[in-house]
């Protein structure tokens, strides 16, 4: 399948006895978007983290684009300029935005074209305002991350990972740290760069989002995919019992 931007085989993932991720195999393709919803400590955040070798898999293997990792007894320990690579195809977005407390939005966004990709700083700095304008903030350039809203550190957080051009977008509860009126402006981030046909990996409690921007959800407990489909099955019809006390705590969103 050539239209497949991540597979991941047979993946698990344990810290001490306790299993996190057990066989998890899931393909992605280019340009959807997928949700993964899920109990707290279902492994959702492992997954992500796995995709981004920040935690590196006991076994199985994960391939973005035409890139691909296996792990475990018996796999050669990947040399550190194919991590490297392969961490660069996926770009993450994580709950508490992580930005670079001494530098201001722009200079965030540079950061990682001047120092990793070696861009000339004139250059990066452009491209940096661009993404900036992309996601609302242009006018915020300047500004260091204590004097911008949680909403808004989050959008420079966004374009920070869109600068380096990534393949595929991990976004790991992005508008959960957010003042509830501060959710919409990330979420129209997330739905614009849907629209653009960027791939990308959520998770998200935000239910109803999930159901209007996701091509596929997958439902998590206990380091399994429980089931996973279209939006309109998952959500709207879900087929196991735990799917559906699940979404039962979401009711008033549904
Ligand atoms: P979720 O994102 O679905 O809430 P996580 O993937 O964060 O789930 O975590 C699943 C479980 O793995 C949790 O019980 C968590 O405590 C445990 N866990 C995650 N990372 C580590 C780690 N680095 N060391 C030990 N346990 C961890
Ligand atoms: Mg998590």
């Amino acid at each position: 399948m050539t239209n497949t931007i991540i597979e991941i085989k047979n993946l698990k993932k344990s810290f001490g006895d306790h299993h996190i991720l057990r066989d998890i195999s899931l393909s992605l393709q280019k340009g959807s978007v997928t949700t993964l919803l899920g109990p707290s400590g279902s492994g959702k955040s492992t997954l992500l983290r796995c995709l981004n070798l920040l935690t590196i898999p006991d076994a199985g293997s994960v391939r973005v684009g035409d890139r691909e990792i296996s792990f475990g007894a018996g796999q050669l320990q990947a040399k550190s300029s194919e991590m490297s690579a392969f961490r660069a195809t996926t770009g993450m977005v994580f709950q508490h935005f992580n930005l670079f407390p001494h530098m201001t939005a722009v200079q965030n966004v540079m950061e990682g074209l001047v120092t990793v990709r070696k861009v000339h700083k004139k250059v990066a700095r452009e491209k940096a305002m661009a993404l900036l304008a992309r996601v609302g903030l242009a006018d915020r350039a300047d500004y260091y991350p204590g004097n911008l809203s949680g909403g808004q550190k989050q959008r420079v957080a966004i374009a920070r990972a869109l600068a380096m051009e990534p393949a595929v977008m991990l976004l790991d509860e992005a508008t959960s740290a957010l003042d509830p009126e501060l959710v919409g402006e990330v979420l129209a981030v997330v739905r614009q760069l849907a629209e653009a046909g960027m791939t990308m990996v959520l998770v998200t409690h935000e239910i109803g989002f999930a159901r209007e921007v996701s091509d596929t959800v997958v439902f998590m407990r206990d380091g399994v995919v429980v089931e996973q489909g279209a939006p309109s099955a998952v959500i709207d019809n879900p087929k196991e019992a735990a799917t559906c006390s699940f979404l039962m705590r979401f009711s008033v969103e549904i």
